[in-house]
């Protein structure tokens, strides 16, 4: 991989913020995107933009065309069986949310159990929180030890012959532990539960294979994978989809409506009501397109050396501390430094066109488990360098000395 070649294609890395050159640390919440999905996004506005599925014109066929490459690209990237397994989504949080209403109206019922992990997204946790209030099931929650891991060893024992699901991430957004969800989705499907795994994090950094893996249902949103906002996919397993309920009504979701009697479509357009978001679909299949072309492996192998770099350099730093020290872990560092608040620390790198981001991370739970209220995290992407992570130490450094931490 030419370094120098891939962030040529990122303009937004040429930026300068408060005079400085942009070193973007944010890569957990957004990527930045390449030429070749801004550029995609362009053509289709600028030639050939028009509502799919419904005309019989040139651009509309163009257009549907276009958006169903994208579902083949898709399905090809994350090795599904067919292609009407893809539904295209808002995002990570819709996909999740379309899941938990559609399948727990269809399957939980009251005494039921959801279980989640306690590395868990908001937006892995509510949707299920929701549910299981209008249902009057229950949500257990499988714990992490202090370096940032599942206990899996207490997986088996959660599960009852009520579990219905179990909604776990791939990979933590706010610790970067990688988590066994193939061991999980075993355990799981050994009882005949369920399992939805957020791949949110993951997909921009692992190879994924939902036939290999088995599972169940698979999510995750475009604008973490170089692709545009707005956009985001569920796979779901064809048997389970076709046996869900539409969550949404509107156009293209209905096959005949009448009003002593509406029938609904098949998949996957049952699950996308109302025009979609066609435009950015194509982005997505044009940034899974770019991705491809760089490397599944070498993106992991590159950003896994930036990992171990930051992480030993990071280190040495007195009164840094690490949460999350997993043994799988991807390339995200949520640090502290003792006696700096993380919204100081945050702001003062920003002086120094450093992006990282501050907070919570959506993850109340994690911090409440390290009794703290937030980190400062520093997420790498595969554009980005030693070098900038050198920028980042001395940051750091200069910040500890403005606050006189010895
Ligand atoms: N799950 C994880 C692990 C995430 O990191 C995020 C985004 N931070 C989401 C879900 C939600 O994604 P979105 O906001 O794009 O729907």
């Amino acid at each position: 991989m030419d370094i120098h070649k891939v962030r040529k294609d990122f303009p937004i890395l040429e930026e300068l913020i408060h005079g400085k050159p942009l070193v973007y640390f944010d890569n957990a919440a957004t990527t930045q995107k390449p030429r070749q999905v801004i550029d995609k996004l362009t053509e289709y506005y600028y030639k050939y933009n028009s509502n799919i599925h419904r005309g019989v014109h040139y651009l509309s066929n163009k257009s549907t065309d276009g958006n169903e490459n994208a579902r083949i690209i898709v399905q090809n990237f994350i090795h599904a069986k067919h292609s009407h397994e893809i539904i295209f989504t808002s995002g990570a949080t819709e996909s999740i949310n379309l899941v938990a209403n559609s399948f727990g109206e269809k399957f939980i019922f009251e005494g039921d159990e959801v279980i989640v992990s306690e590395l868990e997204h908001h937006s892995n946790i509510v949707p299920w929180q929701l549910i299981c209030e209008r249902k009057n099931a229950v949500l257990k929650v499988l714990p992490f030890n202090d370096r940032g891991e599942l206990m899996i060893e207490k997986l088996d024992g959660l599960i009852t012959e009520r579990t219905k699901i179990i909604a776990v991430n791939h990979i933590s957004n706010s610790l970067g532990t990688i988590n066994p969800i193939r061991k999980i989705i075993e355990i799981a499907h050994a009882k005949n539960v369920r399992v939805l795994i957020d791949a949110a994090q993951s997909v921009q950094h692992k190879t994924i294979d939902v036939q290999d893996l088995d599972v169940d249902f698979l999510v995750f949103s475009g604008h973490k994978i170089y692709g545009p906002t707005g956009i985001g996919v569920l796979y779901g397993k064809e048997e389970l989809l076709n046996q869900m309920p539409p969550w949404k009504g509107g156009g293209e979701m209905i096959a005949e409506v009448s009003f002593e009697k509406t029938t609904y479509n098949e998949l996957p357009f049952k699950f996308e009501a109302g025009t979609p978001n066609y435009i950015d679909a194509i982005g997505l299949g044009a940034a899974i397109e770019y991705v491809e072309s760089i490397g599944m492996v070498n993106i992991d192998s590159h950003e896994h050396e930036l990992l171990e770099y930051a992480t030993e350099k990071l280190l040495t730093i007195n009164g840094l501390r690490i949460y999350g020290t997993a043994k799988e872990k991807t390339s995200v560092i949520s640090f502290l430094v003792k006696g700096i608040h993380f919204y100081d620390m945050g702001m003062l790198l920003d002086q120094m066109g450093i992006a990282v981001r501050t907070g919570t991370h959506c993850t109340e739970p994690v911090m409440q488990h390290f009794g703290i209220d937030g980190t400062v995290r520093a997420s790498f992407s595969f554009y980005n360098t030693k070098e900038e992570i050198d920028v980042l130490y001395n940051g750091i450094v200069k910040v500890c000395k403005m606050f006189a931490v010895k």
